[in-house]
């Protein structure tokens, strides 16, 4: 279901965002854009990042420690990797002003409503989110607040969560940019178990399996990854830890996932064994399809080698394209 869209976004008073990089200091760039936020406290876990926050000019004030990141804030993003989400909850929990909406932009949903609902003080709206927005890169310095326009906003607000909480912060992402959507966390993971969660350990297996190979060369390897292979290393540059939270937080659904692709590859296996082009045929024909409903959608570009390339042949330069 979609949430109805807001008639405008009334700014939060004082925003808190524990986590400085790529989608912490995004959203911080978006907030500051859009007029969202009258100030931004932040804190992240090294001060080299909270002094680069503070030097790139994207949050107001460095906070000490997380829980005096919060106190007074009427809006709290967690953007930390999902496995740190239930300390950082529970470093929180003694100075969240009552009434202040605790939300987080966590890749998995099941496992954060698990590990930080617990910790929440009653009187405080806890409404978890995920923007289905990012690059491979990672850091301060990574962020840009147009990163979350024309993208998927997902919100999982628990049984119960208070309409008007939820309206508030799906005005608040609306403003960034961004479409919304409500559905339930299990239902969220399952759908980004097989949109994103596979496609990247894809990605790290099939560059991690190339490098691995002792009969092509690592310099062939680099030289002829316009073959495709180079598309996956893109993918497979994704901040390690934040991936290796995501693949132990969803485990369940990305077993599930990762069954089923087995499943197929092996069919294809067959087919190529046995000459079954037909299969093969019918198969690419129907990806094709959904390619085309993919770029239709608005969610990626339908210019030929992903528009890396203007209609000149000469390669086009500039910051790193959003991808989900
Ligand atoms: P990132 O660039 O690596 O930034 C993570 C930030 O969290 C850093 O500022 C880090 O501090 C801080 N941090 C880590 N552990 C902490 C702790 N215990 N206490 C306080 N701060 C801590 O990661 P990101 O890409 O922004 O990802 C953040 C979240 O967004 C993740 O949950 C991820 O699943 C989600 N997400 C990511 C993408 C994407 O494409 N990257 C897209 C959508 C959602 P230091 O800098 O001091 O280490």
């Amino acid at each position: 279901m979609s949430a109805a869209p807001p008639t405008f976004a009334p700014p939060f008073e004082r925003m808190a965002l524990i986590g400085l990089g790529l989608i912490g200091s995004s959203l911080a760039w978006a907030a500051r854009a859009n007029g969202l936020a009258r100030d931004i406290a932040g804190f992240a876990r090294s001060e080299a990042t909270r002094a680069r926050a503070i030097e790139l000019g994207f949050i107001d004030r460095a906070a000490e420690s997380a829980a005096a990141a919060v106190r007074g804030a009427d809006l709290v993003v967690l953007c930390v990797p999902v496995g740190a989400s239930g300390a950082v909850a529970a470093e929180i929990s003694a100075t969240l002003a009552p009434g202040a909406i605790v939300t987080d932009v966590g890749s998995v949903k099941a496992a954060v409503v698990r590990d930080v609902a617990p910790h929440l003080p009653a009187g405080v709206h806890f409404i978890p989110g995920h923007p289905i927005a990012g690059t491979e890169h990672s850091g301060p310095d990574a962020g840009f607040a147009e990163l979350f326009v024309n993208r998927w906003c997902v919100l999982t607000p628990p049984e119960g969560a208070d309409p008007t909480a939820v309206e508030r912060l799906t005005a608040f992402w609306r403003a960034c940019g961004m479409s919304v959507d409500l559905m339930p966390a299990e239902h969220h993971d399952l759908v980004l178990a097989i949109t994103s969660h596979v496609p990247h350990l894809i990605a790290y297996n099939i560059v991690g399996t190339a490098a691995d190979l002792e009969e092509v060369t690592q310099s062939e390897v680099v030289k002829y990854a316009a073959g495709g292979f180079r598309d996956f290393t893109r993918i497979a540059a994704s901040d390690p830890v934040m991936w290796r939270d995501v693949f132990l937080a969803n485990r369940e659904a990305v077993l599930e996932m990762l069954g089923r692709f087995v499943e197929d590859l092996t069919a294809l296996q067959r087919a190529i064994r046995w000459g079954d082009g037909e299969a093969l045929e019918a198969l690419f024909t129907r990806t094709r399809a959904i390619r085309r409903g993919v770029v239709e959608a608005g969610q990626e570009t339908a210019e030929p080698d992903f528009g890396r390339r203007d209609h000149g042949g000469r390669a086009i330069r500039g910051p790193a394209r959003p991808r989900s």
